[in-house]
Formats: structure tokens, sequence, C-alpha cells
């Protein structure tokens, strides 16, 4: 008897339970440190601003009334703070962000001047600290900026420069294989003998782990052969942190997966969820090491992938928000249920007055990839008897694209 199918939510809680952060490395603060996860929080060396600067082009002068005349003594430019100290009845030239000098108090923006050979006339009157940006307005010396467990974007890449750092300390990122069983499957363009098809698993999960941050191996093709998978395996199991492996978990005589990961020494934490697709997925591990056996119908495969692979690629990066947030709508058709399994359909969502509506994708058949194209979520409809009627309400999951 196979054991018992296990719902998505306990699959993905054994998935997590499993994946540990891997180490974690330094890198430069530039393009390498971008989409990796921060492993230590950040703190600011000095103050943001460093120094109180200008927040206008402009003049740099003691505050007062208007209609005054100041003779320009000098100028401050961005890098090239003045040298002298501002005295009554004077004003310095002054660029945005460019150090205010000592002895002023305010900053008059230009178009609130007269220039008259060598002096302004100021047209307005002027408060203490107008227009200054104080040191430390942003970030102060000894403040944390940034949270261990930070996805490193563009904006943290900034902040971490500005707050003085020069290399950052990131989890290091998954190794990552995907290989793909069947001796039907020909490499992409290869022409098509009879019974063959094209391998769309491979380039697909291989890039979507990519994305998912992995640093993926060559993935590799294993025919429908019980010694070849085991090498195959043996070899990818060595040199990742998680290995993918495609088809060939279901029971026919031709599936050769798990008979050859089990005596390889990987340990069965789950096969098979009440999920639809990807019933036959099965999860493993041999000591740190994650073995993932994905159903083959390619649709199945990114299922499992966004519910499954991914949280466990997040988790091994250390990263706090797993990106599992899920969402509500309300179905746009009636959608007739599974009654031992939860569906994860491919929808489109559509804002009609104030609901999210969610309606599938096209043909929601394993095998069709095109109900992937263009699909916003995966809504889940629960399992149970008869339909699940429009306007009922799904949560979503996000799927990756
Ligand atoms: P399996 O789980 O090996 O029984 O495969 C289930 C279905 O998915 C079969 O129709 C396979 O031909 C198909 N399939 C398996 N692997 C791939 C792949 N890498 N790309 C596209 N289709 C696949
Ligand atoms: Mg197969």
């Amino acid at each position: 008897m196979a054991a018992p199918l296990i719902t998505i939510a306990e699959a993905r809680e054994r998935v997590l339970g499993a994946a540990r952060p891997l180490g974690t490395e330094r890198v430069a603060i530039g393009e390498a440190a971008y989409g990796r996860v921060l492993a230590e929080d950040l703190t600011a060396v000095g103050d943001v601003p460093p120094f109180p600067c200008s927040a206008m082009d402009g003049y740099a002068i003691i505050d007062g009334e208007s209609d005054r005349t100041l003779t320009v003594v000098g100028e401050s430019r961005a890098g090239t703070p003045a040298a002298h100290t501002l005295t009554d009845g004077g004003a310095i030239r002054i660029s945005t962000g460019a150090a205010i000098p000592d002895g002023a108090t305010a900053v008059i923006p230009q178009e609130n001047v007269e220039v008259r050979d060598g002096a302004i006339f100021t047209l307005v009157a002027v408060r203490e600290g107008e227009h200054i940006r104080h040191a430390g307005e942003d970030m102060r010396a000894g403040e944390t900026v940034l949270r261990a467990g930070t996805t490193l974007g563009g904006a943290e890449l900034g902040a971490g420069v500005a707050a003085g750092a020069a290399e950052l300390a990131v989890y290091r990122r998954p190794r990552v294989q995907v290989l793909s069983t069947g001796d039907e499957l020909r490499a992409p363009g290869e022409p098509l003998g009879p019974g063959e098809i094209h391998n769309s698993n491979a380039p697909m999960l291989d890039a979507l782990a990519t994305a998912d941050g992995a640093v993926t191996t060559t993935p590799q093709r294993l025919p429908d052969d019980r010694a070849a998978t085991e090498r195959g395996l043996a070899g990818a199991l060595e040199t990742n942190d998680v290995v993918i492996v495609t088809g060939g978990v279901s029971v026919g005589p031709h599936d050769h997966v798990k008979p050859a990961l089990a005596a390889l020494g990987v340990e069965e934490v789950f096969w098979r969820v009440a999920l639809q697709p990807g019933k036959p997925t099965w999860f493993g591990r041999r000591g740190s090491t994650l073995v993932f056996g994905l159903p083959g119908n390619p649709v199945s495969a990114v299922v499992t992938f966004s519910l499954f692979v991914r949280p466990a690629l997040a988790a091994l990066q250390g990263r706090s928000e797993a990106r599992l947030l899920e969402s509500e709508a309300v179905l746009g058709t009636a959608v007739r249920r599974n009654p031992d399994r939860e569906q994860a359909l491919r929808v489109r969502l559509e804002r009609l007055g104030g609901a999210l509506v969610a309606t599938p994708n096209g043909a929601q058949g394993s095998h069709i990839v095109t109900s992937l194209l263009g699909a916003d979520a995966l809504a889940f409809v629960p399992a149970g008897v008869g339909d699940l009627e429009a306007g009922a309400a799904v949560t979503l999951a996000p799927l990756p694209h």
C-alpha cells in the first residue's frame, strides 16, 4: 500500500524543515551582491549625509529679512567646500549637496535673489536652517540600515554603499542541477523520431532555479534505465546542494528514480502530494543535500517547482520572507473539484468592480504547457465533490516566470 497523500501545506513544511541556510561569504557590494541575501545586519559607519549640506543651488547666507544686499565672497561646490568662514553681510555661492560653510545658517535658492555685480539682493526672508540638509538625516552612525535576511536589490545596494560598506556578508548560492529522465526526450531543436518529444523541463527548470538565486550545473538527461539513472544521480549528488530530477517518479515499469535514490542513501521525506497537477512529487535528503523528484509533465514540474523547490531555494539562501505570501481572489467560472486532491489552477487575474477575479488560463491538463503562458498566478481549488461555483473564494500563490 502506498503511503497516504499529504497536503500541500504539510509537504511544504517538511521541505522547509530540511532546508537550512547554507554558509556565508563576503562579496563586493556591486553587481556580485545583487539579488543575494544579506547574512548579517548592516550598520552605518558614519552619518549620512556626513556633513550639513545644501538642498538647493543658491547662496549660503546668515538667515534674516528680505531686501538685503550681500557680497559674494566665495563658493562651496559639491566635493570642494568653501575656504572661508561666512561673516555678516556676505554670501557664498553653493551647489546642491555642497557643504554648508562655517558661519552660514541658511541657504537662499538662486531663484530668490537678484545678482548685481559681485553681490546678491535677497527677494525673500530666510529662516534659520532653511534648505539645509542635516548630517545624519538619512542614517545615523551605528544605526542598523539593512537586516540579515534582506534580499539585496538596487535600493539596498545603494543604501549599503551610503552606509559605508564595501563588502557584504551574503549567503552562498545553492548549487543546483536539473536531471531529466525519459528515453523519449530530445534536446531543443533536435528532430523527433517516432514517440519522441522535446525536453522542455530541463531548460525551463534550470532557468527558474537560476532566477531564484541558484548556481546551476548544465542539465543532464538520463535514459529510462536503472543503472544509468543511479549513475547520473550519484554524480549530481556529489557536487550539488539541490538535485531536481523530473519524470520517472511514478509507479510505471520504467520509473527508476525512487529505487535509484534509495540505493544511493537518499532518505525519503515524502512521496505523493494531494495536489493536481503534481501528485507523484517526491522529496528526500542525503545529509544536507535536498532531492526533488518532480513529475515529468512540464506543467506539473513548474507547479511543484513553485510550491516546493522555490521555498527551499529561498530558505537555503536565508531569505527571511520566503515569498509565500498568499492572497485571495474569487473564481471567474465554476470549476469541477477533484475528490482527493487540491487543484493548482493556472489563472489570469482581473480586477472587476471591487473583486480580484481568477479565471482558468485555458485547458488545465498537466501536459498543456501553454496554460502557463500569460498566467498570473496559481489559484487553489480545495478537494471535494461537485463544482466550486463561480464567485467562490480561492487562495492564490505566485507562479514563477
Ligand atoms: P513520467 O513522470 O516520466 O511518467 O512522465 C510523465 C509525462 O511527462 C510523459 O508524458 C513524459 O513524456 C513527459 N515528460 C517527462 N519528462 C519530460 C520533459 N523533460 N519534458 C517534457 N515532457 C516530459
Ligand atoms: Mg518517464
